[in-house]
């Protein structure tokens, strides 16, 4: 009986705010116990601004006010999280129910008469449902962002062009949410599967680099499905989202990223099962030299690697294609 799903436990595990968050959907009002904004349901109709949207989240409901709304037209203006997952990703409730026991990973507990259920309610009981934001992978995203915008001034800022953007799907999100104002680029798992979106503030806002809640960056590396494709050998691994985009856009399209200056072991792992030869092509400050040395000492007992002398004070995604390109297939050894 591996498909029971208890409603019950879903319903009280997973909060609406953790839901929202996972949409990146912020409601800006709270009024005790209510929050309100505009309204995250994408076929939400006329796209007005008034904040129609508001959660209970005592009762863990919700409902939009506005008659043109989705949630309006069919009949129920609003519902629990599993309507609300339903409408978000258009699928059925029961499809809904399957997604967020997978993605908040809620454990029921079985069946009833199943040995050791003892479905007898107590008063106050809280609900068995266990709900563990530790995963040993990031689920796939149940939605795409958009639309966005490649052509970015900002993008073009930092020299990527627009078929490199389109390619990484990376671009200005103008929409509400966690993301609002953001440069998202997506983050794929090694199979291909959306995890996560990332966004990068462009006016100064912190932090830096957004990413969703419960999303482990350790587990994945980015652009990883891509190099991939490339059946090559050999990987390139850099820092930043950027600096990927950038080296990808050289024309070498064996380019993952870190997403950070250390090597997790599932990052390891992942790089020791696809790739015979490391190009690591770390920042040339403190950080990404040290970063270097440590990885180098990790890796090289166990596959082929060369360490890229990025030049002092710049980054991959600040040097011009011709220096990566001669950079990377420069005369060092293997
Ligand atoms: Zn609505």
């Amino acid at each position: 009986m591996g498909e029971w799903i208890d409603f019950a436990v879903l319903k009280a595990a997973v909060r609406m705010e953790m839901l929202l968050e996972g949409y990146g959907v912020r409601l800006r009002r709270r009024v005790g116990m209510h929050l309100r904004g505009r309204c995250p349901l994408p076929q939400h109709g006329s796209r007005e601004s008034s904040e129609s949207f508001i959660v209970n989240t005592s009762k863990n409901v919700w409902i939009c006010h506005s008659q043109s709304c989705v949630a309006a037209r069919r009949g129920a203006p609003g519902g629990n999280v599993l309507d609300l997952v339903a409408l978000m990703e258009n699928c059925s409730v029961v499809e809904a129910a399957r997604r967020l026991r997978s993605r908040f990973r809620v454990r029921s507990p079985g069946p009833p008469g199943e040995e050791g259920t003892g479905f007898k309610k107590k008063e106050g009981a809280s609900p068995r449902g266990v709900v563990c934001p530790a995963q040993e992978s990031n689920p796939p995203l149940g939605f795409v962002l958009g639309p966005l915008d490649h052509r970015h001034p900002y993008l073009r800022q930092r020299g990527i062009d627009g078929q490199t953007a389109e390619c990484f799907q990376a671009g200005f999100y103008g929409g509400v949410g966690l993301m609002h104002e953001r440069v998202v680029m997506a983050i794929h798992n090694p199979r291909g599967q959306l995890v996560a979106y990332v966004g990068r503030a462009i006016d100064g806002r912190e932090p830096r680099y957004k990413f969703p809640l419960g999303f482990q960056k350790s587990l994945e590396l980015f652009n990883l499905h891509r190099a991939l494709r490339s059946k090559s050998p050999q990987v390139i691994v850099v820092e930043g989202f950027f600096d990927c985009m950038r080296v990808h856009q050289a024309d070498f399209p064996s380019v993952v990223a870190l997403m950070g200056a250390s090597l997790s072991r599932a990052q390891q792992q992942l790089l020791l099962e696809h790739f015979e030869q490391v190009v690591l092509m770390l920042d040339g400050d403190e950080t990404g030299r040290r970063a270097s040395r440590r990885i180098a000492a990790q890796l090289g007992r166990q596959m082929t690697l060369r360490v890229v002398e990025v030049p002092e004070g710049q980054q991959p995604d600040q040097l011009p294609a011709m220096e990566v390109r001669r950079l990377v297939e420069g005369t060092s050894r293997w």
